[in-house]
This record gives structure tokens, sequence and C-alpha cells, in this order.
């Protein structure tokens, strides 16, 4: 398998509770490099344009709310598959759904606070990196 980029987000839910640490570890121990790594307080404009594409989705309020109630860790990773392997670690969307082992299985603590966010394909990781990162903060 070839060497991908994925966009990894921890969400202000795990980065309010002093995981930041934690989280990267497990991400670190699958394989994955970070490559780059920033702390921001994403605005609400941040948030909506970067979940544009659940605009329309019920919840789409309360994530934006959540997405902004406080820092978040933008990252991107580098890694043999890394969009998948980043997705597996993930764990499934809803805790109660997510295999022992994984990042949502041990810290989220529900389908709204799930602690991490990850990029599904290869398009929308390249565009999630575009939307944090300039190509001089990405060191490989
Ligand atoms: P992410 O895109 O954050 O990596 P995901 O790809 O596993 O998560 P999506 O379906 O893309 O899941 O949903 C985006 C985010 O919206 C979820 O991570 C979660 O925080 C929130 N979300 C999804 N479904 C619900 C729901 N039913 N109620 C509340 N929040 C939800
Ligand atoms: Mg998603």
């Amino acid at each position: 398998m070839a060497i991908e980029r994925t966009f990894s987000m921890i969400k202000p839910d795990a980065t309010k509770r002093n995981l930041t640490g934690a989280i990267t570890k497990m991400l670190e121990d699958a394989g994955l490099r970070v490559i780059a790594s920033k702390r921001v307080w994403m605005s609400k404009r941040e948030a909506e344009g970067f979940y544009a594409v659940h605009k329309e989705r019920p919840f789409f309020g309360e994530l934006v709310e959540g997405m902004t109630s406080g820092p978040t860790v933008v990252q991107v990773l580098e890694g043999e598959g890394a969009i998948l392997k980043n997705r597996e670690i993930m764990g499934a969307t809803n805790p109660a759904n997510a295999d022992e082992g994984t990042i949502r299985k041990t810290h989220a603590l529900s389908i709204g606070e799930n602690s991490v966010h990850g990029s599904d394909a290869p398009e929308t990781a390249a565009q999630e990196i575009a939307y944090w990162f300039s190509e001089t903060e990405i060191v490989g």
C-alpha cells in the first residue's frame, strides 16, 4: 500500500479533558507519523465551512456548537494506507459501536462528543489538509 497523508482533528471534548497526548500516542502507536500539528480555537464560520457537507443534517447546529466550544488540535498524519488506518484506530462514529482499543471506544463521550475527526477518502483528505494548513507548515 502507498504512503498517504490524511487529516486528523482532536476535538474540544478531548482537549478539554487533556487527552491530546494520549490520543496522539494512539495514532503514533498505530504507525502514523504527525507531520503537521497546531492548536486552533475555530470560529463558527470555520466550523460551518469545514463541516459544510453536513449542513442539512439535523445535528449540524449541535456539531458546530461542539466544535467551537474549545480548542481543537488539527494534524496531518502520514503513513502506509494512512486514511483507512486512521479511520480504523478512531473507531465507529458512535462510541457505543466502536471496537475495543479504538480512540472512540477508549475516550469518546457520545456520538456528538466523539473526540476525533478523520478524513474518509483521498479527496476529502486533500481538501481538509488544505483547509487548515499551508504547504510550509507540513514537514514530512
Ligand atoms: P468525523 O467526520 O468527525 O470524522 P465520522 O466520519 O465518523 O466523523 P460523520 O457522519 O462524518 O461521522 O459525522 C460527522 C460528525 O458529526 C461526527 O463525528 C459526530 O461528531 C457528529 N454526528 C454525527 N451523527 C450525529 C448524531 N446523530 N448526533 C449528533 N452528532 C452527530
Ligand atoms: Mg465524517
